[in-house]
């Protein structure tokens, strides 16, 4: 049989290294282990709101590190304690729950449920392109001699709002008129779709009419991160197709993308115009007044107190994306947490102070332990697992240490990152190092090695 544990604990490890400390220990250090069924693995979290986040923004990461650990799943489905035996109950046959659960909570609604127009802060960065995709959410697929909004099109860098606008109308639209069948699709996922339906076509000649057909059914079409279409021939071409299918019968069709059509290089012309068609809507970095507004209205909705203070500091550092800005206050809010407090200006610099270092520049766990694993010739999987043999015990202590003493992360944090260990352990680790250091020649110069190959000091 295998060990549940064991297998959601390499997923959590393959997650921690590429999310930050504090997100990590928010919403993935809680998942406990339900259930396997083939394709499908079930876990729990540890409130309803873990639950939703990990399923609005964490699906996508768990199925990624799961085939990153060598666990492959197609499929997760998050739960709480209090459906649990729907999962465990003997007399309900897991792929029926699993369906039922599935139907009942996935399925009519595919939008990111936070992802509202009411939860987008309007600024003059992204007023056109907002009151833009509210137009369309209100008249979709609406196309006169005054008003051409189709296609409408959104372009604007990375984590400024875009993804959180497509999905916006498509809540607003299932909202206020439910009988129209509106479809998101990210154009990765989409190529993925339409090489499957090729490949399977040798076996199942409808794969090929039945993806065609999905699309060409929509009512509203949204697609986003349309970029991905660069050098993408055979796919470019169905998204013609479909694109004139749907415009001719007065579909909307709305897209996004980080760049405009003319900068998307290697696509057809007549895409590129087709793209250009409608309306064309920028969104750029916003003012300082807006990412204080964001950090506002965030901190409201999570009913967490922050001085003004602090919110400031935090709008002026992180002035680029707002992912990012989101990422910095999970993270203050983290840190002080764990330190029992409420955020200070100074607490807040310190809970950043990482991404300051210029230590630590570029560098981040999993390359610590890549280093650390090449030079003891020890396998990355072994320096973090529960094994004592002595070689590897040394290694583990050097990586922990390491880990420490550039990245400067809290030892819980350490200790997740270490195959879940406890933080006394990291300290015993970290204090055997520093005092080997000071003793024996050999660890001071194993670690100076390490550094200058990690490009540290
Ligand atoms: P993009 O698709 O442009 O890369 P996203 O839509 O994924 O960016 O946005 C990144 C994050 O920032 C999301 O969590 C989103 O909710 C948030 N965000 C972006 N713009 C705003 C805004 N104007 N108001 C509130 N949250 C925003
Ligand atoms: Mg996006």
């Amino acid at each position: 049989m295998k060990d549940l544990e064991k297998i959601l604990e390499d997923i959590k490890l393959e997650m921690s290294l590429n999310m930050s400390a504090a997100e990590y220990m928010l919403w993935v250090d809680g998942i406990t282990p339900v259930t396997d069924n083939g394709n499908q693995i079930i876990v729990c979290a540890p409130s309803e709101n873990a639950r939703n986040t990990l399923e609005d923004n964490y699906a996508f990461k768990f199925l990624d590190a799961c085939s990153a650990s060598n666990h492959h799943y197609d499929n997760v489905i998050f739960i709480t304690e209090e459906d649990k035996h729907l999962f465990t109950d003997d007399s309900a046959p897991v792929p029926n729950a699993a369906d039922m659960i599935i139907e009942e909570k996935k399925k009519p609604n595919p939008f990111v449920e936070r992802y509202t127009f009411e939860n987008f802060v309007v600024g003059d960065s992204n007023k056109f392109a907002f009151n833009s995709a509210m137009t369309v959410a209100e008249n979709p697929g609406v196309n006169d001699r005054f008003l051409n909004l189709n296609p409408l099109y959104i372009y604007g860098g990375v984590g400024l709002g875009k993804t959180h606008l497509l999905h916006s109308i498509g809540n607003y639209i299932l909202k206020n008129n439910p009988s129209l069948n509106v479809i998101y699709v990210p154009t990765e996922r989409l190529s993925n779709e339409y090489f499957a339906s090729l490949s399977k076509y040798s076996t199942d000649k409808d794969s090929y009419r039945n993806f065609r057909e999905k699309y060409s059914s929509a009512d509203v079409l949204i697609l986003d991160d349309v970029q991905f279409l660069q050098k993408k021939g055979g796919l470019q071409d169905v998204i013609f197709h479909i694109f004139n299918d749907l415009y001719n019968k007065g579909k909307q069709i709305i897209l996004a993308s980080d760049r405009p059509p003319k900068d998307i290089n290697d696509i057809e012309d007549r895409l590129r115009s087709r793209f250009e068609g409608g309306l064309m809507a920028d969104i750029w970095t916003p003012s300082l007044d807006t990412r204080v507004s964001i950090i506002l209205k965030k901190i409201e909705k999570a009913q967490i107190d922050l001085d003004d203070d602090v919110v400031y500091f935090l709008a002026e550092k992180i002035n680029t994306n707002i992912r990012e800005l989101e990422g910095a206050l999970t993270k203050v809010i983290m840190f002080c947490q764990l330190q029992g407090s409420k955020p200070t200006l100074e607490m807040a610099k310190m809970a950043l102070k990482e991404n300051d270092d210029p230590k630590n520049d570029g560098v981040d766990s999993k390359k610590i332990i890549s280093a650390v694993s090449e030079y003891f010739n020890i396998p990355e999987a072994d320096i973090v697992s529960k094994k004592k043999n002595k070689e590897i015990v040394e290694a583990r202590m050097i990586a922990i240490y390491l880990t420490y003493d550039i990245l400067n992360l809290p030892l819980i944090n350490i200790g997740q990152i270490f195959g879940g260990r406890d933080h006394t352990t990291i300290i015993y680790s970290r204090d055997k190092i520093i005092s080997a250091i000071n003793t024996d020649g050999k660890t001071d110069r194993i670690i100076k090695d390490l550094k200058s190959i990690l490009n540290v000091d």
